[in-house]
């Protein structure tokens, strides 16, 4: 079967064949791939089902934020492209049904504009929200799975699903409720009521990441996960004082402002990455004796 032609006869399904898809994820590694751009839930669930028929797998993409994309893929890319009309953040909600393909910088401009407790957690995190709830995202004032009530899906077989969360959906930079293939399309949001002081705080946090990280380089955020134990057992700080700051393999380079980040500074590919990454690991186990996960989904 021609999985080109049948992903194309979806409506509001858009098949690209061998992408340049070196834009489509924000440390601008090399990568060519085959996109599919799906624009409604009806399409999305035709697009997995044709997928899954036919055994092809995919990679689900949000904003690309925190993804390695290698420098060919035989597996699809799905972005999820779903309409958005800003005016439903004109006025508060307790509630917000949102699509999963919104940023989380609209929902940012709408928490300093209104000043929603909770909203702060997620300050200057570039993501769509399918992706921050995937990955749990947060930062030091918090993480977004507390904020999150109820998620919508449909798995690999077209199936629908809709999970109500509890205490254990959310772990450090992780959730614990999506099985492989599933894609998360909607979110229902709250929040903490309405608190002045949270414009301030994302204002002052905001000057903050812009401060100590590297936020207009081509980076994928924070490339290990800090030691969930240890608190003081920062990733970034054993980077530093080993003096790997600066250290560049290939174009990619440790960023000299933040060592848990990496920077790519010509036009690096996967492969590169990996290769420092390695040479990060060897060093911390030779010197420290000390691992780290890493945070970036390789
Ligand atoms: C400059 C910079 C700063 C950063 N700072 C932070 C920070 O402070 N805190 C933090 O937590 N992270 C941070 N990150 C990492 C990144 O922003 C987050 O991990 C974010 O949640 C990734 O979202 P995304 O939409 O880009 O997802 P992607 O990177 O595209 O995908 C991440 C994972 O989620 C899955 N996924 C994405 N969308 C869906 C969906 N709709 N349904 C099912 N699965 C999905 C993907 O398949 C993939 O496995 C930073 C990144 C950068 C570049």
């Amino acid at each position: 079967m021609n999985i080109e032609e049948k992903i194309s006869n979806i409506d509001g399904a858009e098949y690209e064949s061998n992408k340049d898809l070196t834009k489509f994820s924000t440390m601008r590694l090399k990568c060519r791939g085959d996109l599919i751009t799906v624009r409604s839930v009806d399409a999305l669930r035709s697009t997995l089902v044709a997928l899954t028929r036919n055994s092809i797998k995919y990679r689900v993409l949000g904003m690309g934020a925190n993804q390695l994309l290698s420098e060919t893929s035989d597996i699809p890319y799905i972005k999820l492209a779903l309409p958005f009309d800003k005016s439903y953040l004109q006025e508060v909600r307790d509630l917000y049904i949102l699509p999963a393909s919104v940023t989380l910088s609209v929902l940012s401009s709408h928490a300093v504009k209104n000043g929603l407790r909770g909203w702060e957690s997620f300050t200057g995190i570039p993501a769509t929200l399918g992706g921050a709830v995937f990955m749990n995202a947060g930062t030091n004032l918090g993480e977004i799975g507390p904020l999150i009530k109820r998620v919508f899906l449909i798995d690999k077989n077209g199936e629908e699903r809709i999970v109500t969360m509890d205490e254990g959906s959310f772990s450090y930079r992780k959730q614990n409720f999506l099985n492989d293939g599933d894609f998360i399309y909607q979110i229902e949001m709250k929040h903490f009521g309405v608190d002045e002081s949270v414009s301030k705080q994302i204002k002052e946090y905001l000057e903050l990441r812009n401060r100590t990280q590297p936020l207009k380089e081509w980076t994928c955020g924070c490339v290990f996960k800090n030691n969930k134990n240890k608190r003081t057992c920062l990733a970034g700080k054993f980077i530093d004082i080993m003096g790997l700051k600066g250290l560049t393999y290939n174009g990619m380079r440790i960023s000299p402002k933040h060592a848990n980040f990496m920077e790519n500074t010509d036009s690096s590919s996967h492969k590169d990455v990996v290769a420092l990454i390695n040479i990060i690991k060897d060093e911390l186990l030779l010197q420290y004796g000390v691992e780290f996960e890493t945070e970036v989904k390789l």
